[in-house]
């Protein structure tokens, strides 16, 4: 996650009604355009992995589930934090996963913020997800420490203060707590709910997930602009041997991803293939 740089834009508000309004919104704009940067996301087949993963017909999904962005948190030029295990590989392979989970599902409509192999700034990337009509953004990262001895899940969601807390903040509950279920990755802090925040100079401060003091006016730029629930999620440690080991695999980005689809599905309440996709399930603060 190094290559994050604290947001120093106006803070994006939202709220559930805005989510709810933006997709429709971005849809006809997107339209209007002629550009359909929605459908290039999603039907874009991804150059570090195999086309057979993202079929055409994706092309037409947006239309027709609840958008999730999923954002590769790196790739291209910026190739994230190296150990055991690539970031950039292993963030590619989990957002692979996810999006065919979702994509499968039938009530989604997965898209990306970027190819897996483009270099794109948080800028452009919460740009992409909000033309798109995102209602959730899942943007996948791991985590790095100089001593072997760091290792574990965590995610981090918006900030006490900032509009859209409560919801992201709940998502992450959703992402954290079907992690501790689905693997024997390590919890960190709390719950694995974090938050972060930078200072004017730069500086990170992690907070936990029940700490509702306000340390500063920046958090991740991606989570402040996307306009839309979110959390960014530091998976496993690269550097940590028993993570790699257990996770720094298709196999295992394919068991993290399975709990990010039932954590989605858990903060939609939608149990059951029957259920509606219908936006307005998502649960209030
Ligand atoms: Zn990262």
């Amino acid at each position: 996650m190094s290559v994050y740089r604290p947001n120093r834009k106006t803070r994006r508000r939202f709220s559930p009604r805005f989510k709810l309004l933006c997709g429709g919104a971005a849809a006809v704009l997107a339209l209007a355009a002629g550009i359909g940067l929605a459908i290039y996301t999603a039907s874009r087949p991804p150059s570090v992995l195999s086309a057979a993963s993202v079929p055409p017909e994706a092309a037409d999904a947006e239309e027709e589930g609840i958008v999730v962005a999923i954002d590769p948190g790196h790739g291209g030029s910026d190739q994230g934090a190296s150990g055991l295990v690539d970031e950039s590989e292993i963030t590619a392979w989990t957002a692979q996963a996810l999006y065919a989970l979702l994509e499968a599902d039938g009530r989604f409509a997965p898209v990306l913020t970027k190819d897996y192999s483009e270099t794109a700034s948080v800028d452009d990337r919460a740009e992409a997800a909000g033309l798109a009509g995102a209602e959730l953004l899942v943007s996948i990262h791991c985590n790095s420490d100089a001593s072997p001895d760091s290792s574990g899940f965590e995610c981090y969601a918006l900030p006490p203060g900032w509009d859209g807390h409560e919801e992201s903040a709940a998502m992450g509950v959703c992402v954290a707590a079907a992690v501790e279920t689905g693997t024997d990755l390590r919890i960190r802090g709390e719950n694995g709910v974090r938050y972060m925040y930078f200072s004017a100079a730069g500086e990170r401060r992690v907070a936990e997930y029940s700490d509702q003091s306000a340390y500063g006016a920046e958090t991740f730029g991606l989570l402040d602009r996307v306009g839309c629930p979110g959390v960014l999620i530091e998976q496993f440690f690269v550097t940590s041997s028993s993570d790699a080991a257990r996770y720094g695999s298709q196999e295992g980005c394919a068991q993290l991803a399975q709990c990010y689809y039932e954590a989605i599905c858990s903060y939609l309440r939608l149990d059951g293939e029957d259920t509606a996709s219908s936006g307005d399930q998502i649960p209030p603060p």
